[in-house]
């Protein structure tokens, strides 16, 4: 049996899909101490869709920091191993590219992506400071963007965007001049991924994802091929919920 805590607000959106008997749901807030036994914990709290996780920017912080704590104090009572979820977003608006897991990052520290973005970059210092002082045995896998099914219709990132506005035959809308680029790992790799540093002695960090880029122009244009969508990709101004770095919206801020 494998018991997975998730909080009421995502767990209506996700027991359709992942509702079988070798799960048991157990609805809790990771923000929160809980008392579980069991062998290995897999740390996956947190929204990671920008449009999810900057609904409730205090929540997500949280999820992260206040979670890892929990998990860490579960696992020295009952010794469990864990693997952590980290992500690509602990690079920040990188510099260099690709990014090898030894690049710290240029990271915001207090733009609307932080949330995100600082408390990953926490949790992962939180996780190796519990390693260093409880002996934990842990392993960080750094998540880049994934894809594949059981994505929820609302997620609001750029694969099922794409794929959905495709599918109605609705023009592609593409944030910005679509040069900006991202590399997309199918779920199936991620997850013998994860299973291979399970079994592997190796703490990390290791980026787990797809080293080849792609701008968002010629996802749009992969997307209507495929569906062969008589639609076209046109641009629309930068969300600003989507920038990362020092942007021009950002610098009218502050
Ligand atoms: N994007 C886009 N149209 C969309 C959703 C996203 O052009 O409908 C762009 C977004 O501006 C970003 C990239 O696609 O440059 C990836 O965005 P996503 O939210 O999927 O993930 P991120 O890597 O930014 O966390």
């Amino acid at each position: 049996m494998i018991p997975c805590i998730d909080e009421a607000m995502r767990i209506e959106e996700e027991t359709g899909s992942l509702l079988n008997d070798k799960f048991e749901f157990i609805n809790h807030d990771i923000r929160n101490p809980f008392d579980i036994s069991c062998d290995l914990i897999i740390n996956l709290a947190c929204p990671a869709s920008p449009v999810k996780y900057q609904e409730d920017k205090v929540f997500t912080a949280e999820t992260c920091a206040l979670g890892i704590i929990n998990v860490c104090n579960n696992a020295t009572k009952y010794n469990s191993h864990i693997i952590h979820a980290s992500t690509s977003e602990v690079y920040g608006d990188p510099l260099v590219n690709p990014q090898s897991e030894d690049y710290f990052g240029n990271v915001n520290i207090n733009g609307i992506r932080s949330c995100y973005d600082e408390g990953k970059r926490c949790a992962e210092t939180l996780f190796m400071d519990y390693k260093r002082e409880h002996d934990l045995d842990i392993r960080i896998v750094r998540i880049f963007n994934t894809y594949g099914p059981n994505m929820t219709k609302n997620d609001g990132r750029v694969i099922s965007n794409f794929i959905l506005q495709a599918l109605n035959n609705e023009n592609i809308t593409i944030y910005g001049d679509g040069l900006q680029t991202r590399s997309f790992q199918y779920i199936d790799d991620l997850i013998e991924g994860m299973i291979k540093m399970m079994h592997s002695n190796f703490v990390g960090p290791v980026n787990l994802g797809n080293p080849v880029e792609l701008s968002m122009k010629d996802l749009a244009n992969k997307i209507i091929k495929i569906t062969n969508a008589q639609i076209e990709a046109i641009e629309r101004e930068y969300y600003q919920r989507y920038n990362s770095g020092i942007t021009q919206w950002q610098q009218n801020q502050y």
